[in-house]
């Protein structure tokens, strides 16, 4: 007999704040799901009973956690793909699968990917290490281990010989796009191959950091250039064989051209609004996915702003979060922490998300919160 649907054994590779989240969203079906993460303090870890501590960069832990699950998901890819295809090899459903995680994991991977099925992006080369450089204006990438910017160089002049290469390990050279915006398409893809995708969200950054400051949905694009997005995100999901989750994000360049910049596959920062502002949010369709329900309606009730909550410049240690106190008497802020037990420079601490009908002024208020508001170390 097929087990009941809520009795599936659901593994999570990974307890941080994504893990949380989907915890979170699996909590009013009275479902538990597994994780597994190094840390015995990880976001998740207060969350689940069923929570394992151990390495998801060894084959051996995932192999061990995964092999008495019913499906496996993820919510970070950096884990080992010999571990995931260990699981696969004994017929247990990876979500998303190796194949899929072979190519993102590595960037030079997935812009031949993108390349080769026609997917619009930066034109670009693979350089081996220690090759020489162009000395033309153009965006410098490690192929494997960055993330939140780190790993990227934006070269608005030629680099100076002197500057090069700024990292160690095999590069990307990608074409400086002459960017307008920036946003992001989050799709869910089901196990029969059909798909969901929910509105865009832009990406607002810094003007002089090149760090995120907030976010705003719907995008400000137009009509079409949103249904393109969403085309192109779904079709990515479907030429890469994805079952799961997928952000697309991409480039709006100033002749209103679109080009992907990159991909993950798994629950990510630009659908964290979808928590308060769409009938399901990404948390839930992917819970819905790893049990084999039926998709949930992306419609958005409204409009939203999203600020992630970061540690202060120099805060070491405990987190403090008396910065915080103001935001609960702001109407249609809704506010998420991720229980992590220590705050760093610039980590994620939470975020928030402000519901409003007025964009203008929920850009006004997201840019404020975003300038104002960190979180501090205290005892
Ligand atoms: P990460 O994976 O660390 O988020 P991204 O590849 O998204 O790194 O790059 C970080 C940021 O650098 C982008 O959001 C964008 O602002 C800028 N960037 C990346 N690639 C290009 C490019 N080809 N042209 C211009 N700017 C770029």
């Amino acid at each position: 007999m097929a087990k009941q649907w809520n009795k599936k054994r659901i593994g999570i590779i990974g307890g941080g704040q994504l893990a949380r989240m989907l915890q979170e969203a699996a909590h009013p079906w009275a479902v538990d799901l597994h994780f597994l993460d190094p840390q015995a303090d990880a976001p998740v870890s207060g969350l689940s009973k069923q929570f394992v501590q151990g390495d998801w960069q060894s084959a051996d832990a995932i192999e061990a956690f995964g092999s008495t699950m019913d499906v496996v998901g993820l919510e970070f890819e950096a884990i080992s793909l010999e571990g995931l295809e260990r699981l696969e090899a004994k017929g247990i459903a990876c979500y998303p699968g190796s194949k899929v995680l072979s190519i993102i994991q590595d960037k030079g991977k997935q812009k031949q990917f993108l390349e080769e099925n026609g997917l619009p992006t930066a034109p670009f080369h693979l350089l081996k290490e220690g090759s020489s450089v162009p000395d033309v204006p153009c965006v410098v990438k490690l192929r494997k281990g960055g993330y939140d910017g780190y790993g990227v160089k934006v070269y608005k002049e030629a680099p100076k010989v002197e500057q090069w290469p700024p990292f160690s390990g095999e590069l990307l050279i990608e074409e400086l796009a002459a960017i307008d915006r920036e946003i992001s398409v989050m799709v869910a893809r089901f196990p029969d191959g059909s798909s969901r995708y929910w509105v865009p969200t832009e990406m607002v950054f810094h003007e002089e950091a090149n760090m995120l400051a907030f976010q705003l949905c719907p995008a400000r694009i137009s009509g079409e250039q949103a249904q393109k997005a969403q085309e192109l995100a779904a079709e990515a999901a479907e030429k890469l064989g994805l079952i799961g989750l997928l952000a697309v994000e991409f480039f709006l360049l100033k002749d209103g051209e679109l080009w992907i910049n990159e991909m993950a596959p798994r629950p990510h920062n630009s659908g964290h609004q979808t928590i308060e502002a769409s009938y399901t949010s990404q948390f839930e369709q992917y819970v819905r996915i790893l049990l084999g329900l039926a998709p949930g309606a992306t419609k958005n009730s409204g409009a939203s702003a999203l600020v992630n909550l970061l540690g202060a410049p120099n805060a070491h240690g405990k987190p403090d979060y008396s910065a915080l106190g103001g935001l609960f008497k702001e109407e249609g802020c809704y506010v998420h922490l991720y229980g992590k037990t220590e705050v760093k420079p610039y980590r994620k601490m939470g975020h928030i998300c402000l519901l409003s009908d007025d964009i203008k002024g929920l850009e006004q208020k997201a840019k404020e919160i975003s300038t104002k508001v960190k979180v501090t170390a205290g005892k």
